[in-house]
């Protein structure tokens, strides 16, 4: 990693324990590797980013059908699925410090990454984390955390086809948390062992499978240029046909440039009728009044993975004389906060009452609203450009003379004096 792209990692890392973005997991007993938790500015632009791929990819569309299955599922899905005998990943341990790696990401085939140590014959590690349930420990008690939000919706194919008989083409969408033992958590919150995914299971005729590929590598493109990703840190990366998973006719990896690397960010896959196949689901084609088994295509998109590559995105700093000022660019639809408000002066009853009145309106209005009256007046812009907040509202004396505010820009610095009443008028404009 260069140096500029180390200080960035370290810089976003730190803004985010530092605002409330994102704490180690399990903290104050010494951390749980692979685990973060989410403060309340990180489940804010968490929560934003689900609602919105909701609203994209279910919602506004007529051919989507939400589902959200349980994450524990019966053994005999992940039997069928492939899952118990190939999810696996080649694990090699250091035969001199002992320490284990996946040996895909040594960074010398063979050669430990921590002490040059030679490293031993791989062997294939099963990702899923096993569990038991009920009160009796035998193996047929062994039940299985999901390693992918996929396979509840192909378990759940046959229940909505029956309950909503959907034609072709149509699909099925998940968000939830998946759970994967990965050798070698790291990279913050990029490879982590509890995740969240948003997956679609689409269906199709196998005719023509290439024609809804395309479709759907457009929507993902799409999607991650509304989010405001750095569309120039985007590549598609083609899986090559001996690097395709078990279940996969074609791949495409999207990449992010992420300053470790560039890695993958969302995958896409033509999955034939592999999965709908191992469950011996079928579907009645009323089209062609046979009986048939639905292919499908899987546009999945990692939540983690999506806040790390909007953090590094937004990230900007300017430069003004000696002082640095770093700032979240964050479009306002995805920005945890989307407007502050603060009196001028934190003692000044008169200025809190009055800003008060119009926090609470702007709150019932939008939600993602802040109270800010700690510090001076440049701390607390300060403060709310590091969190991305696009908006600044501050109500002071001349407030009590005018009835108008200061709306302060957190890109250009610029600020307005806007009359109390048009306050919501003009958020609403400028995000639209
Ligand atoms: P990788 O090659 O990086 O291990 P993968 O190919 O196993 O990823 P998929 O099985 O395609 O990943 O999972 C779909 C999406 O889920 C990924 O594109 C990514 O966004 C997310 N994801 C998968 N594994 C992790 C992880 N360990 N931590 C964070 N996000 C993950």
């Amino acid at each position: 990693m260069e140096e500029k792209d180390e200080k960035l990692m370290e810089k976003i890392i730190s803004l985010c324990k530092r605002r409330g973005f994102v704490y180690p997991g399990s903290e104050i007993y010494g951390g749980l590797a692979g685990t973060w938790d989410y403060g309340p500015l990180g489940v804010a632009l968490k929560n934003n980013i689900k609602t919105l791929w909701w609203k994209k990819f279910v919602d506004s569309r007529i051919d989507m059908y939400g589902v959200d299955a349980a994450i524990l599922m019966n053994s005999a899905v992940w039997k069928a699925s492939g899952h118990v005998d190939t999810f696996t990943d080649p694990l090699v341990e250091c035969t001199k410090c002992k320490k284990r790696f996946r040996e895909d990401t040594l960074k010398e085939k063979g050669i430990c990454d921590d002490c040059g140590g030679k490293t031993g014959e791989a062997r294939q590690f099963n990702m899923m984390f096993a569990t038991q349930i009920g009160a009796v420990e035998d193996s047929s008690a062994t039940v299985y955390l999901r390693p992918e939000t996929a396979q509840g919706m192909f378990v759940n194919f046959k229940n909505v086809v029956d309950s909503f008989h959907p034609k072709l083409p149509f699909g099925l969408a998940q968000i939830g948390k998946a759970f994967r033992n990965e050798i070698t958590p790291r990279d913050f919150i990029f490879r982590v062992r509890e995740i969240e995914q948003m997956e679609i299971e689409y269906f199709i005729r196998e005719d023509g499978w290439e024609k809804y590929f395309e479709y759907w590598k457009n929507e993902m493109l799409a999607w991650m240029e509304s989010m405001g990703l750095d569309m120039n840190k985007i590549h598609e990366l083609e899986v090559k046909t001996e690097d395709l998973a078990h279940y996969s006719k074609r791949t495409i990896d999207f990449e992010f440039d992420f300053p470790f690397g560039l890695k993958e960010l969302y995958g896409l896959a033509y999955r034939t009728d592999f999965d709908l196949k191992s469950h011996n689901l079928i579907y009645q084609d009323e089209e062609t009044n046979t009986k048939i088994i639905p292919h499908v295509i899987e546009p999945s998109f990692g939540v983690d993975r999506t806040f790390l590559a909007l953090m590094l995105s937004s990230y900007k700093e300017d430069i003004s004389g000696e002082e640095v000022r770093p700032y979240l660019s964050f479009n306002p639809s995805v920005s945890p906060v989307i407007c502050a408000v603060s009196p001028l002066l934190k003692n000044k009853p008169e200025l809190r009452d009055y800003a008060h009145i119009i926090y609470r309106n702007l709150k019932d209005e939008f939600g993602r609203v802040m109270w800010d009256d700690n510090g001076n007046i440049g701390k607390r812009y300060r403060r709310q450009d590091e969190i991305g907040t696009p908006w600044c509202i501050v109500i002071d004396f001349d407030t009590l003379e005018d009835n108008s505010v200061t709306i302060r820009d957190r890109d250009t610095g610029k600020q307005e004096r806007v009359k109390k009443e048009d306050i919501i008028e003009y958020i609403k404009d400028k995000m639209n």
